[in-house]
Protein backbone atom coordinates (compact mmCIF):
# COMPACT_ATOMS: atom_id res chain seq x y z
CA UNK A 1 0.00 0.00 0.00
CA UNK A 2 3.08 2.53 -0.17
CA UNK A 3 2.43 5.70 -2.13
CA UNK A 4 5.73 6.52 -3.90
CA UNK A 5 6.53 9.86 -2.82
CA UNK A 6 7.85 11.59 -5.37
CA UNK A 7 4.63 12.50 -7.69
CA UNK A 8 4.01 15.91 -7.49
CA UNK A 9 0.19 16.43 -7.64
CA UNK A 10 -2.34 15.41 -5.51
CA UNK A 11 -2.30 11.84 -3.44
CA UNK A 12 -4.71 10.39 -1.69
CA UNK A 13 -3.86 9.04 1.68
CA UNK A 14 -4.95 7.00 4.85
CA UNK A 15 -2.28 9.01 6.89
CA UNK A 16 0.31 12.09 6.19
CA UNK A 17 2.56 12.77 8.92
CA UNK A 18 4.41 16.10 9.14
CA UNK A 19 7.97 16.14 10.58
CA UNK A 20 10.55 14.06 9.88
CA UNK A 21 12.22 14.30 13.62
CA UNK A 22 12.46 11.52 15.99
CA UNK A 23 8.46 11.65 16.08
CA UNK A 24 7.60 11.72 12.56
CA UNK A 25 9.85 8.72 11.60
CA UNK A 26 8.83 6.54 14.66
CA UNK A 27 5.09 7.52 13.52
CA UNK A 28 5.67 6.27 9.64
CA UNK A 29 7.29 3.58 10.78
CA UNK A 30 4.39 2.25 13.03
CA UNK A 31 1.71 3.23 10.48
CA UNK A 32 3.39 1.89 7.24
CA UNK A 33 5.63 -0.93 8.16
CA UNK A 34 3.26 -2.64 11.13
CA UNK A 35 -0.48 -1.23 10.04
CA UNK A 36 0.19 -1.66 6.19
CA UNK A 37 -1.18 1.64 6.03
CA UNK A 38 -0.71 4.48 2.78
CA UNK A 39 1.57 7.12 4.55
CA UNK A 40 3.79 9.55 3.69
CA UNK A 41 5.67 11.93 6.06
CA UNK A 42 6.45 15.20 4.96
CA UNK A 43 9.28 17.75 6.05
CA UNK A 44 10.37 21.29 4.88
CA UNK A 45 13.92 20.06 5.85
CA UNK A 46 16.58 18.58 3.66
CA UNK A 47 16.91 15.81 4.93
CA UNK A 48 15.51 13.64 7.89
CA UNK A 49 16.68 14.10 11.95
CA UNK A 50 14.52 17.60 12.85
CA UNK A 51 16.18 19.08 16.20
CA UNK A 52 19.63 17.41 15.01
CA UNK A 53 19.10 18.41 11.14
CA UNK A 54 18.70 21.94 11.68
CA UNK A 55 20.98 22.95 14.51
CA UNK A 56 24.30 22.09 13.44
CA UNK A 57 25.92 25.12 15.85
CA UNK A 58 29.38 23.81 17.64
CA UNK A 59 29.21 21.99 20.40
CA UNK A 60 25.68 21.27 20.07
CA UNK A 61 25.06 18.16 22.32
CA UNK A 62 21.84 16.46 24.23
CA UNK A 63 21.24 16.97 27.64
CA UNK A 64 19.61 14.04 28.77
CA UNK A 65 22.27 11.27 28.74
CA UNK A 66 22.29 8.82 25.54
CA UNK A 67 21.23 5.57 26.93
CA UNK A 68 17.61 7.50 26.84
CA UNK A 69 18.33 9.62 24.02
CA UNK A 70 17.62 7.16 21.69
CA UNK A 71 14.29 5.17 20.74
CA UNK A 72 13.22 1.99 22.94
CA UNK A 73 10.59 0.17 20.70
CA UNK A 74 13.20 -2.26 19.14
CA UNK A 75 15.76 -3.64 21.35
CA UNK A 76 17.97 -4.79 18.25
CA UNK A 77 18.12 -1.00 17.10
CA UNK A 78 19.60 -0.30 20.84
CA UNK A 79 21.91 -2.86 20.49
CA UNK A 80 23.15 -1.77 17.38
CA UNK A 81 23.66 1.83 18.50
CA UNK A 82 26.78 2.62 19.36
CA UNK A 83 26.74 5.67 21.46
CA UNK A 84 29.77 5.64 23.42
CA UNK A 85 29.74 9.31 25.32
CA UNK A 86 27.53 10.32 28.19
CA UNK A 87 26.19 12.75 25.99
CA UNK A 88 25.44 12.78 22.68
CA UNK A 89 26.76 15.14 20.20
CA UNK A 90 24.65 16.30 17.07
CA UNK A 91 26.57 14.57 14.55
CA UNK A 92 26.26 11.54 16.23
CA UNK A 93 22.04 11.99 16.37
CA UNK A 94 21.49 12.70 12.86
CA UNK A 95 23.74 10.10 11.53
CA UNK A 96 21.70 7.76 14.31
CA UNK A 97 17.99 8.89 13.02
CA UNK A 98 19.41 9.05 9.28
CA UNK A 99 20.35 5.00 10.42
CA UNK A 100 16.91 4.38 11.70
CA UNK A 101 15.40 5.56 8.64
CA UNK A 102 17.55 3.33 6.30
CA UNK A 103 17.25 0.45 8.36
CA UNK A 104 13.34 0.48 8.14
CA UNK A 105 12.91 1.28 4.69
CA UNK A 106 11.27 4.80 5.49
CA UNK A 107 12.69 7.36 3.22
CA UNK A 108 11.18 6.39 -0.02
CA UNK A 109 7.83 7.32 2.07
CA UNK A 110 9.32 10.47 2.94
CA UNK A 111 9.31 13.74 0.99
CA UNK A 112 11.91 16.63 2.31
CA UNK A 113 11.82 19.67 1.43
CA UNK A 114 8.15 19.95 1.62
CA UNK A 115 6.61 22.28 4.20
CA UNK A 116 2.13 21.91 5.16
CA UNK A 117 1.07 25.12 4.18
CA UNK A 118 -2.17 24.82 5.03
CA UNK A 119 -4.76 22.12 6.42
CA UNK A 120 -8.61 21.65 6.03
CA UNK A 121 -10.94 19.16 7.48
CA UNK A 122 -13.93 18.55 5.68
CA UNK A 123 -16.46 17.16 8.03
CA UNK A 124 -18.82 15.57 4.84
CA UNK A 125 -16.26 13.15 4.28
CA UNK A 126 -13.68 12.79 7.47
CA UNK A 127 -10.71 13.79 5.40
CA UNK A 128 -8.04 16.78 5.68
CA UNK A 129 -6.85 18.11 2.83
CA UNK A 130 -3.29 19.42 3.23
CA UNK A 131 -1.58 21.98 0.99
CA UNK A 132 2.37 22.45 0.50
CA UNK A 133 5.08 24.97 -1.06
CA UNK A 134 6.07 22.41 -3.53
CA UNK A 135 2.09 22.53 -4.90
CA UNK A 136 1.79 18.74 -3.55
CA UNK A 137 -1.63 18.39 -2.27
CA UNK A 138 -2.73 15.64 -0.10
CA UNK A 139 -5.82 14.21 1.05
CA UNK A 140 -6.04 11.76 3.98
CA UNK A 141 -8.10 10.59 7.02
CA UNK A 142 -5.41 10.92 9.67
CA UNK A 143 -3.20 14.06 10.11
CA UNK A 144 -0.10 13.28 11.93
CA UNK A 145 2.05 16.68 12.86
CA UNK A 146 5.39 16.18 14.88
CA UNK A 147 6.12 19.87 13.72
CA UNK A 148 8.55 20.12 16.76
CA UNK A 149 8.16 22.11 20.21
CA UNK A 150 11.45 23.44 19.93
CA UNK A 151 11.55 23.92 16.15
CA UNK A 152 10.48 27.65 14.98
CA UNK A 153 13.14 29.46 15.63
CA UNK A 154 12.74 33.07 17.13
CA UNK A 155 15.11 35.93 15.43
CA UNK A 156 14.89 39.37 17.40
CA UNK A 157 14.65 42.15 15.02
CA UNK A 158 17.47 44.83 15.41
CA UNK A 159 17.72 48.34 13.78
CA UNK A 160 20.53 48.21 11.24
CA UNK A 161 20.15 44.24 10.54
CA UNK A 162 20.39 45.54 7.06
CA UNK A 163 23.70 47.60 7.13
CA UNK A 164 25.57 44.89 8.66
CA UNK A 165 28.63 43.38 6.80
CA UNK A 166 28.80 40.45 8.70
CA UNK A 167 26.71 37.15 8.57
CA UNK A 168 23.63 36.86 11.15
CA UNK A 169 23.07 33.24 11.86
CA UNK A 170 20.32 31.44 14.15
CA UNK A 171 21.49 28.27 15.91
CA UNK A 172 18.00 26.49 14.85
CA UNK A 173 19.37 27.14 11.02
CA UNK A 174 23.11 26.89 11.64
CA UNK A 175 24.38 27.10 7.50
CA UNK A 176 26.42 23.38 7.28
CA UNK A 177 29.45 25.42 5.83
CA UNK A 178 30.07 27.75 8.54
CA UNK A 179 33.42 27.96 10.30
CA UNK A 180 33.94 30.22 13.21
CA UNK A 181 37.51 30.00 13.28
CA UNK A 182 39.23 32.64 13.54
CA UNK A 183 36.59 35.35 13.26
CA UNK A 184 35.67 37.77 15.36
CA UNK A 185 32.12 36.23 16.97
CA UNK A 186 28.88 37.67 19.12
CA UNK A 187 26.36 35.50 20.77
CA UNK A 188 23.46 36.66 22.05
CA UNK A 189 21.65 34.38 24.59
CA UNK A 190 23.24 31.95 26.83
CA UNK A 191 20.24 29.67 27.41
CA UNK A 192 20.58 25.61 27.00
CA UNK A 193 21.99 26.26 23.33
CA UNK A 194 24.06 30.08 24.06
CA UNK A 195 25.93 28.16 27.17
CA UNK A 196 26.99 25.28 23.81
CA UNK A 197 28.47 27.88 21.70
CA UNK A 198 29.62 30.10 23.90
CA UNK A 199 31.77 27.14 25.40
CA UNK A 200 32.44 25.69 22.14
CA UNK A 201 33.33 29.29 19.79
CA UNK A 202 35.83 30.93 22.65
CA UNK A 203 38.56 28.00 22.13
CA UNK A 204 38.78 28.99 18.20
CA UNK A 205 37.31 32.37 17.76
CA UNK A 206 39.47 35.39 17.25
CA UNK A 207 36.95 37.15 19.84
CA UNK A 208 33.79 35.97 21.75
CA UNK A 209 31.35 38.46 22.47
CA UNK A 210 28.83 37.00 24.89
CA UNK A 211 25.60 39.34 24.87
CA UNK A 212 23.95 37.85 27.56
CA UNK A 213 20.10 38.63 28.19
CA UNK A 214 19.01 36.25 31.24
CA UNK A 215 22.15 34.94 33.79
CA UNK A 216 22.04 30.92 34.50
CA UNK A 217 22.31 28.83 36.33
CA UNK A 218 24.45 25.78 35.16
CA UNK A 219 26.40 22.66 36.54
CA UNK A 220 29.03 20.81 34.60
CA UNK A 221 27.66 18.12 32.32
CA UNK A 222 30.38 15.84 32.87
CA UNK A 223 30.57 14.78 29.22
CA UNK A 224 33.01 11.96 29.29
CA UNK A 225 33.71 8.76 27.02
CA UNK A 226 31.69 5.59 28.54
CA UNK A 227 34.01 2.83 29.21
CA UNK A 228 33.17 -0.73 27.34
CA UNK A 229 31.75 -2.33 30.50
CA UNK A 230 28.91 0.70 31.21
CA UNK A 231 27.78 0.00 27.36
CA UNK A 232 27.24 -3.57 28.21
CA UNK A 233 25.46 -2.76 31.33
CA UNK A 234 23.54 -0.28 29.68
CA UNK A 235 22.55 -2.69 27.01
CA UNK A 236 22.25 -5.94 29.46
CA UNK A 237 19.95 -3.56 31.38
CA UNK A 238 17.78 -2.40 28.85
CA UNK A 239 14.11 -4.10 30.21
CA UNK A 240 15.46 -2.46 33.63
CA UNK A 241 16.20 0.81 32.76
CA UNK A 242 13.20 1.37 30.13
CA UNK A 243 11.08 0.13 32.80
CA UNK A 244 12.70 2.75 35.66
CA UNK A 245 12.65 5.20 32.90
CA UNK A 246 8.22 4.63 32.14
CA UNK A 247 7.93 4.91 35.89
CA UNK A 248 9.43 7.94 36.60
CA UNK A 249 8.82 11.13 35.90
CA UNK A 250 11.34 13.73 33.91
CA UNK A 251 12.55 10.01 32.10
CA UNK A 252 15.78 10.39 32.64
CA UNK A 253 17.47 7.65 33.57
CA UNK A 254 18.05 8.11 36.95
CA UNK A 255 15.40 7.67 39.78
CA UNK A 256 14.73 10.68 41.15
CA UNK A 257 15.07 11.89 45.01
CA UNK A 258 12.49 11.11 47.20
CA UNK A 259 14.57 13.25 50.47
CA UNK A 260 13.69 16.87 51.35
CA UNK A 261 16.47 19.57 51.07
CA UNK A 262 15.93 20.30 54.76
CA UNK A 263 16.40 16.38 55.99
CA UNK A 264 20.04 16.63 56.17
CA UNK A 265 22.51 18.56 57.80
CA UNK A 266 23.95 21.82 55.73
CA UNK A 267 27.06 19.92 55.62
CA UNK A 268 25.93 16.45 54.16
CA UNK A 269 23.87 19.09 51.48
CA UNK A 270 26.98 20.52 50.40
CA UNK A 271 28.41 17.05 50.21
CA UNK A 272 25.65 16.04 48.04
CA UNK A 273 25.22 18.84 46.35
CA UNK A 274 29.20 18.66 45.15
CA UNK A 275 28.76 14.59 44.38
CA UNK A 276 26.09 15.85 41.90
CA UNK A 277 28.37 18.41 40.57
CA UNK A 278 31.37 16.34 40.06
CA UNK A 279 29.21 13.66 38.37
CA UNK A 280 27.41 16.04 36.33
CA UNK A 281 23.88 16.75 34.75
CA UNK A 282 21.60 19.61 34.69
CA UNK A 283 18.53 17.46 35.43
CA UNK A 284 20.61 15.09 37.67
CA UNK A 285 21.48 18.19 39.86
CA UNK A 286 17.50 19.54 39.94
CA UNK A 287 15.89 16.26 40.57
CA UNK A 288 18.70 13.52 41.91
CA UNK A 289 19.65 15.40 44.87
CA UNK A 290 16.68 16.59 46.77
CA UNK A 291 12.81 16.39 45.90
CA UNK A 292 11.99 19.75 46.70
CA UNK A 293 14.21 21.84 44.93
CA UNK A 294 11.36 22.41 42.10
CA UNK A 295 8.80 23.03 44.67
CA UNK A 296 10.01 25.17 47.74
CA UNK A 297 11.54 28.01 47.45
CA UNK A 298 13.66 27.20 50.61
CA UNK A 299 14.88 24.29 48.98
CA UNK A 300 15.42 26.44 45.57
CA UNK A 301 17.67 28.74 47.32
CA UNK A 302 20.04 25.75 48.75
CA UNK A 303 20.37 24.91 45.55
CA UNK A 304 20.81 28.20 43.78
CA UNK A 305 23.13 29.69 46.52
CA UNK A 306 25.77 26.48 46.08
CA UNK A 307 25.32 27.43 41.93
CA UNK A 308 26.33 30.77 42.85
CA UNK A 309 29.40 29.79 44.98
CA UNK A 310 30.75 27.71 42.32
CA UNK A 311 30.52 30.84 40.11
CA UNK A 312 32.04 33.15 42.44
CA UNK A 313 35.02 30.55 42.73
CA UNK A 314 35.24 29.84 39.09
CA UNK A 315 35.22 33.66 37.24
CA UNK A 316 38.31 35.41 37.80
CA UNK A 317 36.78 39.33 37.27
CA UNK A 318 34.58 40.14 40.27
CA UNK A 319 32.23 42.24 37.49
CA UNK A 320 32.16 39.42 34.84
CA UNK A 321 31.51 37.17 37.45
CA UNK A 322 28.32 39.42 39.42
CA UNK A 323 27.15 39.90 35.52
CA UNK A 324 26.74 36.21 35.53
CA UNK A 325 25.67 35.57 38.74
CA UNK A 326 21.76 34.94 38.76
CA UNK A 327 19.62 36.34 41.55
CA UNK A 328 16.16 35.32 41.18
CA UNK A 329 14.92 31.12 41.09
CA UNK A 330 16.88 28.18 39.30
CA UNK A 331 13.46 26.99 37.85
CA UNK A 332 14.09 27.12 34.35
CA UNK A 333 14.88 23.91 32.24
CA UNK A 334 18.21 22.77 34.29
CA UNK A 335 21.23 23.47 32.28
CA UNK A 336 24.58 21.52 32.06
CA UNK A 337 27.95 22.94 30.71
CA UNK A 338 31.53 21.93 29.35
CA UNK A 339 33.57 24.50 31.02
CA UNK A 340 30.03 27.71 30.49
CA UNK A 341 31.29 30.04 33.34
CA UNK A 342 34.99 28.77 32.75
CA UNK A 343 35.17 30.20 29.38
CA UNK A 344 34.29 33.99 30.99
CA UNK A 345 38.04 33.68 31.95
CA UNK A 346 39.58 33.84 28.61
CA UNK A 347 41.61 36.78 27.45
CA UNK A 348 39.20 36.67 23.97
CA UNK A 349 35.93 36.46 25.94
CA UNK A 350 34.01 39.71 27.01
CA UNK A 351 30.93 39.39 28.95
CA UNK A 352 27.88 42.26 27.89
CA UNK A 353 25.00 42.04 30.15
CA UNK A 354 22.45 43.55 27.78
CA UNK A 355 20.23 44.07 30.33
CA UNK A 356 22.18 46.82 31.84
CA UNK A 357 23.20 48.11 27.88
CA UNK A 358 21.18 46.95 25.63
CA UNK A 359 21.77 46.24 22.08
CA UNK A 360 20.99 49.78 20.05
CA UNK A 361 21.87 48.75 16.79
CA UNK A 362 23.67 47.04 14.23
CA UNK A 363 25.98 48.87 12.38
CA UNK A 364 28.01 48.39 9.07
CA UNK A 365 31.17 46.47 11.69
CA UNK A 366 29.16 44.95 14.68
CA UNK A 367 26.51 45.59 17.07
CA UNK A 368 26.55 48.90 19.37
CA UNK A 369 25.34 48.83 22.52
CA UNK A 370 23.53 51.52 24.36
CA UNK A 371 26.77 53.07 26.23
CA UNK A 372 28.07 53.87 22.24
CA UNK A 373 30.65 51.07 22.33
CA UNK A 374 30.54 49.37 18.82
CA UNK A 375 31.11 45.29 19.63
CA UNK A 376 33.20 44.87 16.42
CA UNK A 377 32.06 41.19 14.90
CA UNK A 378 32.11 38.94 11.67
CA UNK A 379 29.67 36.96 12.71
CA UNK A 380 26.40 37.57 15.08
CA UNK A 381 24.53 34.21 16.31
CA UNK A 382 21.25 34.45 17.34
CA UNK A 383 20.85 31.51 20.13
CA UNK A 384 17.76 33.16 21.02
CA UNK A 385 15.68 30.14 21.32
CA UNK A 386 12.42 28.80 19.46
CA UNK A 387 8.63 30.04 19.59
CA UNK A 388 7.97 26.98 21.81
CA UNK A 389 5.76 24.37 21.16
CA UNK A 390 2.84 26.43 19.11
CA UNK A 391 5.07 28.22 16.98
CA UNK A 392 5.38 25.97 13.99
CA UNK A 393 1.36 25.31 14.28
CA UNK A 394 0.60 29.34 14.15
CA UNK A 395 2.40 29.70 10.93
CA UNK A 396 0.20 27.49 9.06
CA UNK A 397 -3.81 27.85 8.10
CA UNK A 398 -4.95 24.91 10.19
CA UNK A 399 -8.91 24.77 9.47
CA UNK A 400 -11.00 22.41 11.14
CA UNK A 401 -14.67 22.29 12.05
CA UNK A 402 -16.88 25.01 10.57
CA UNK A 403 -13.14 26.12 9.12
CA UNK A 404 -11.90 27.07 12.66
CA UNK A 405 -8.19 28.69 12.93
CA UNK A 406 -6.55 26.86 14.84
CA UNK A 407 -4.47 29.83 15.64
CA UNK A 408 -7.36 31.38 16.64
CA UNK A 409 -8.82 28.48 18.84
CA UNK A 410 -5.16 28.79 20.77
CA UNK A 411 -6.22 33.12 20.70
CA UNK A 412 -5.61 33.27 24.74
CA UNK A 413 -2.30 30.33 24.79
CA UNK A 414 -2.30 26.85 22.99
CA UNK A 415 -4.30 24.14 24.77
CA UNK A 416 -4.92 20.43 24.01
CA UNK A 417 -6.34 16.94 25.20
CA UNK A 418 -3.21 14.84 26.42
CA UNK A 419 -0.89 16.79 24.38
CA UNK A 420 -1.93 15.23 21.31
CA UNK A 421 -5.42 16.33 20.43
CA UNK A 422 -7.29 19.87 20.33
CA UNK A 423 -11.28 20.23 20.19
CA UNK A 424 -12.57 20.77 16.68
CA UNK A 425 -10.08 19.43 14.61
CA UNK A 426 -10.71 15.73 14.25
CA UNK A 427 -8.35 12.81 13.30
CA UNK A 428 -5.33 15.07 13.73
CA UNK A 429 -2.80 13.91 16.25
CA UNK A 430 0.31 16.43 17.81
CA UNK A 431 3.39 14.48 18.33
CA UNK A 432 4.58 16.80 21.20
CA UNK A 433 1.51 19.42 21.21
CA UNK A 434 1.03 22.02 23.81
CA UNK A 435 0.42 20.47 27.24
CA UNK A 436 2.04 17.27 26.56
CA UNK A 437 4.90 15.19 29.24
CA UNK A 438 8.26 17.63 30.00
CA UNK A 439 10.71 15.10 30.65
CA UNK A 440 13.35 13.14 28.29
CA UNK A 441 11.50 13.61 25.08
CA UNK A 442 12.07 10.11 23.30
CA UNK A 443 10.18 7.91 25.52
CA UNK A 444 7.05 10.64 25.69
CA UNK A 445 7.62 10.90 21.92
CA UNK A 446 7.31 7.04 21.71
CA UNK A 447 3.98 6.55 23.97
CA UNK A 448 2.35 9.53 22.30
CA UNK A 449 3.33 7.85 18.50
CA UNK A 450 2.18 4.13 20.21
CA UNK A 451 -1.27 6.04 21.55
CA UNK A 452 -1.71 7.49 18.24
CA UNK A 453 -0.92 4.55 16.28
CA UNK A 454 -3.11 1.96 18.60
CA UNK A 455 -5.75 4.53 17.86
CA UNK A 456 -5.92 5.22 14.01
CA UNK A 457 -6.32 0.93 14.82
CA UNK A 458 -9.08 1.56 16.95
CA UNK A 459 -10.99 4.11 14.03
CA UNK A 460 -10.10 2.35 10.90
CA UNK A 461 -12.85 -0.23 10.94
CA UNK A 462 -15.00 2.67 11.44
CA UNK A 463 -15.03 4.06 7.81
CA UNK A 464 -14.84 7.57 7.94
CA UNK A 465 -14.99 7.77 11.54
CA UNK A 466 -12.98 10.91 13.45
CA UNK A 467 -12.57 11.17 17.04
CA UNK A 468 -12.58 14.87 17.93
CA UNK A 469 -12.01 16.21 21.43
CA UNK A 470 -14.86 17.15 23.77
CA UNK A 471 -14.32 21.12 24.52
CA UNK A 472 -14.86 20.22 28.14
CA UNK A 473 -12.46 17.94 28.58
CA UNK A 474 -9.99 20.30 26.74
CA UNK A 475 -10.19 23.10 29.74
CA UNK A 476 -10.33 20.23 32.05
CA UNK A 477 -6.61 18.92 30.76
CA UNK A 478 -5.75 22.58 30.85
CA UNK A 479 -6.50 22.99 34.02
CA UNK A 480 -4.68 19.90 35.67
CA UNK A 481 -1.79 21.32 33.59
CA UNK A 482 -2.26 24.70 35.31
CA UNK A 483 -2.41 23.35 38.50
CA UNK A 484 -0.02 21.02 38.56
CA UNK A 485 2.66 24.00 37.32
CA UNK A 486 0.94 26.15 40.13
CA UNK A 487 2.22 23.68 42.60
CA UNK A 488 5.85 24.36 41.36
CA UNK A 489 8.44 27.10 41.47
CA UNK A 490 8.80 27.32 37.09
CA UNK A 491 5.67 29.74 36.44
CA UNK A 492 7.50 32.02 38.77
CA UNK A 493 10.81 32.11 36.40
CA UNK A 494 10.77 33.90 33.10
CA UNK A 495 11.14 30.91 30.71
CA UNK A 496 10.29 29.52 27.31
CA UNK A 497 8.54 26.40 29.25
CA UNK A 498 5.77 28.93 29.52
CA UNK A 499 6.06 31.74 26.51
CA UNK A 500 8.05 34.19 28.38
CA UNK A 501 10.73 34.33 25.75
CA UNK A 502 8.67 35.83 22.86
CA UNK A 503 7.41 39.55 23.12
CA UNK A 504 3.73 39.51 23.10
CA UNK A 505 3.35 35.88 23.42
CA UNK A 506 0.63 35.14 26.35
CA UNK A 507 2.23 33.24 29.39
CA UNK A 508 0.18 30.12 29.71
CA UNK A 509 0.94 26.99 30.82
CA UNK A 510 2.60 24.65 27.73
CA UNK A 511 3.26 21.65 29.22
CA UNK A 512 1.84 18.46 31.52
CA UNK A 513 4.67 18.20 34.81
CA UNK A 514 2.91 15.37 36.01
CA UNK A 515 5.29 12.83 35.03
CA UNK A 516 5.46 10.54 32.55
CA UNK A 517 4.59 7.34 34.59
CA UNK A 518 1.16 9.40 35.12
CA UNK A 519 1.23 10.24 31.99
CA UNK A 520 1.24 6.80 30.93
CA UNK A 521 -1.70 5.49 33.05
CA UNK A 522 -4.02 8.27 32.11
CA UNK A 523 -3.44 7.49 27.95
CA UNK A 524 -3.74 3.68 28.69
CA UNK A 525 -7.08 4.58 30.98
CA UNK A 526 -8.59 6.80 27.80
CA UNK A 527 -7.96 4.03 25.45
CA UNK A 528 -9.42 1.44 27.22
CA UNK A 529 -12.25 3.15 28.32
CA UNK A 530 -13.07 3.66 24.87
CA UNK A 531 -11.80 7.54 24.68
CA UNK A 532 -13.95 9.54 26.93
CA UNK A 533 -12.64 12.47 26.20
CA UNK A 534 -13.56 12.52 22.94
CA UNK A 535 -17.19 13.50 21.38
CA UNK A 536 -18.74 11.60 19.00
CA UNK A 537 -20.59 8.89 17.23
CA UNK A 538 -17.39 7.21 16.15
CA UNK A 539 -16.39 7.79 19.74
CA UNK A 540 -19.60 5.15 20.67
CA UNK A 541 -18.72 2.47 18.14
CA UNK A 542 -14.97 2.23 19.75
CA UNK A 543 -16.56 1.45 23.30
C1 LIG B 1 19.64 22.17 20.44
C2 LIG B 1 18.61 21.27 21.03
C3 LIG B 1 18.99 20.28 21.93
C4 LIG B 1 18.03 19.42 22.46
N1 LIG B 1 18.42 18.47 23.35
C5 LIG B 1 17.48 17.66 23.89
C6 LIG B 1 17.84 16.68 24.86
O1 LIG B 1 18.99 16.51 25.23
N2 LIG B 1 16.85 15.91 25.39
C7 LIG B 1 15.55 16.04 25.01
O2 LIG B 1 14.71 15.30 25.50
N3 LIG B 1 15.20 16.95 24.08
C8 LIG B 1 16.11 17.76 23.53
N4 LIG B 1 15.74 18.69 22.61
C9 LIG B 1 14.35 18.73 22.16
C10 LIG B 1 14.21 17.98 20.81
O3 LIG B 1 13.58 18.84 19.96
C11 LIG B 1 13.48 16.64 20.99
O4 LIG B 1 14.24 15.80 21.82
C12 LIG B 1 13.21 15.87 19.70
O5 LIG B 1 14.29 15.92 18.82
C13 LIG B 1 11.93 16.36 19.04
O6 LIG B 1 11.61 15.55 17.95
P1 LIG B 1 10.33 15.88 17.08
O7 LIG B 1 10.28 14.90 15.97
O8 LIG B 1 9.13 15.98 17.93
O9 LIG B 1 10.56 17.36 16.53
P2 LIG B 1 11.76 17.97 15.69
O10 LIG B 1 12.96 17.16 15.81
O11 LIG B 1 11.82 19.41 16.05
O12 LIG B 1 11.26 17.84 14.18
C14 LIG B 1 10.20 18.63 13.69
C15 LIG B 1 10.29 18.66 12.18
O13 LIG B 1 9.10 19.24 11.66
C16 LIG B 1 9.45 19.97 10.52
N5 LIG B 1 8.40 20.95 10.26
C17 LIG B 1 7.99 21.96 11.06
N6 LIG B 1 7.00 22.65 10.45
C18 LIG B 1 6.79 22.04 9.27
C19 LIG B 1 5.87 22.28 8.19
N7 LIG B 1 4.98 23.30 8.22
N8 LIG B 1 5.91 21.47 7.11
C20 LIG B 1 6.82 20.44 7.04
N9 LIG B 1 7.70 20.18 8.04
C21 LIG B 1 7.66 20.97 9.12
C22 LIG B 1 10.78 20.61 10.86
O14 LIG B 1 11.51 20.93 9.69
C23 LIG B 1 11.45 19.50 11.66
O15 LIG B 1 12.31 18.74 10.87
C24 LIG B 1 16.68 19.56 22.08
C25 LIG B 1 16.30 20.59 21.20
C26 LIG B 1 17.25 21.43 20.69
C27 LIG B 1 16.81 22.53 19.75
Amino acid sequence: MDAHPNTAGSQDLDALVVGAGFGGIYMLHKLRNEQNLNVVAIDKAGGVGGTWYWNRYPGALSDSEGFVYQYSFDQELYNDNPWTTKFVRQPEILAYLNGVVDRYDLRRSIQLETAMTSAEFDESTGRWTVRTDTGDTYTCRFLITGLGLLSATNLPEFPGADRFQGQIVHTGAWPADLDLTGKKVGVIGNGSTGNQVITATAPVAAHLTSFQRTPQYSVPAGNRTLSPEEIRAQRENFDVNWKQVRESSVAMGFVESDRPTFSVSAEEREAIFQRAWDEGGGFRFMFETFCDIATDADANEEAAKFIRGKIAAIVKDPETARNLTPTDLYARRPLCDSGFYETFNRENVTLVNVKENPIAELTETGVRTADGTVHELDVLVCATGFDAVDGNYKRIDIRGRDGELLREHWADGPTSYLGMATAGFPNMFMILGPNGPFTNLPPSIETQVEWIADTVSDLLPAENGWLDVDPETEVAWTETCAEIADATLFPKAASWIFGANIPGKKRTVMFYLGGIAAYREILGKESSNGYPGFLNQSASELA
